[in-house]
């Protein structure tokens, strides 16, 4: 079938005709001698949006991160993170590899958030037995999860009082800040820069909700971004022409943060369509991110049912637990089909169940 339904991640959009014009008209140069116009426009507007003195443009999130990172400790260093980080869990180790920087991974709570004890825990004694804590890290919004502001607040304010650097991976900042924005006023901005402003530095991803093609920025003080430049280059991403990717994220700051609240309503209609579908268990989405169970028998048809769903032009990821992400590039339709081919997956009675097996 033509019609494609793609809710495997907020990363498949494709830009859009306006962002390809933007693109277009992009004045460029060469952005290692710090020529570029559309890179360094960029880089202003971001930093001067979250509240910081300078920005850094990379090609990814993961090496925004590695930067961050890097940019903050030292050799011999370590940084406490969660559990399932992308900044611990999802880079490869980029960290020990490249800066011989140690995480203290952390379990998470059911909400997403590190415990405070747990944290303050984890902070070494200044003695040789110990790699040296140097940094927290969180992550807003982990698995589509939103860390309340007061939280974030106090895990900050506890990490400032232990001399430590604070990072947030901000992949997805603009979607907690339009889940978060008081309906009243509708703030998004004004939002993501409360929730940047407890941090020394924060990344943010262009190419997830915000729908271009590529790209990241690093924000932080002018001596912190001034190190992460260097990282950059060593990690080798420092691009040419590269005002051809940030006038895509400039396009993209200016007409696709507010429209951010469409996909959150996108993602409450597949959860509302998939409610007491027999075998299916789907939490409550807060952001973009539809998370379903499958549960007793149905735990086993994982893979069946991505295929159904494949053949019906619906595509997602996930074992035992399948995430669906809704995007730009996807409307009411394309939820309501995906909804359809998922209850008729269920519906059909002609289809065998296997056995439950007991993994015990
Ligand atoms: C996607 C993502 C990244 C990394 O971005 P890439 O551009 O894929 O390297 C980092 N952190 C989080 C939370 C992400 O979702």
């Amino acid at each position: 079938m033509a019609t494609v339904v793609d809710l495997r991640s907020d990363t498949v959009t494709r830009p859009t005709p306006g962002m390809m014009a933007a693109m277009a008209s992009a004045p460029l140069g060469d952005d290692v001698f710090g020529d570029d116009p559309s890179v360094n426009a960029l880089q202003e507007k971001i930093a001067a949006m979250l509240g910081f003195e300078a920005a850094l443009f990379v090609p990814t999130g993961t090496q925004s991160n590695l930067c961050a990172i890097l940019s903050h400790c030292q050799r011999g260093d370590e940084y406490i993170v969660g559990q399932m980080q992308h900044c611990y869990r999802w880079e490869g180790g980029g960290g020990a590899v490249f800066g011989s920087v140690q995480p203290q991974p952390l379990e998470h709570q059911p909400d997403g958030s590190l415990r405070l004890a747990d944290i303050e825990a984890a902070i070494k004694p200044d003695d040789p037995h110990f790699a040296r804590t140097r940094l927290l890290a969180l992550e807003n919004t982990l698995a589509g999860k939103l860390l309340p502001l007061a939280y974030i607040e106090q895990a900050t304010q506890l990490a400032q009082r232990k001399g430590l650097a604070r990072h947030l991976d901000g992949a997805r900042l603009f979607n907690a800040a339009a889940a978060q924005a008081a309906p009243s006023d509708g703030d998004v901005r004004g939002q993501a820069r409360r929730i940047a402003q407890c941090f020394d530095s924060v990344s943010v991803c262009f190419s997830k909700g915000l729908g271009a093609p590529a790209g990241s920025a690093l924000c932080g003080s002018r001596e912190l971004i001034a190190r992460a430049r260097r990282v950059r280059k060593m990690a080798g991403g420092a691009m040419r022409q590269a005002g051809l990717l940030a006038a895509a994220a400039s396009y993209a700051l200016d007409h696709h943060v507010d429209r951010l609240a469409q996909d959150h309503a996108l993602a409450q209609r597949l959860a509302a369509g998939l409610a007491n579908l027999p075998g299916v268990q789907v939490e409550t989405p807060q952001t973009n991110m539809v998370f379903v169970d499958l549960v007793g028998p149905a735990r086993e048809q994982s893979k069946a049912l991505l295929a159904h769903l494949a053949g019906r032009g619906v595509l997602a990821t996930g074992l035992y637990r399948l995430r669906f992400a809704t995007h730009l590039d996807l409307d009411a339709a394309g939820v309501d089909h995906a909804i359809a081919a998922i209850r008729q997956f269920f519906e059909t009675s002609d289809r065998p169940i296997p056995p439950f097996r007991s993994t015990t």
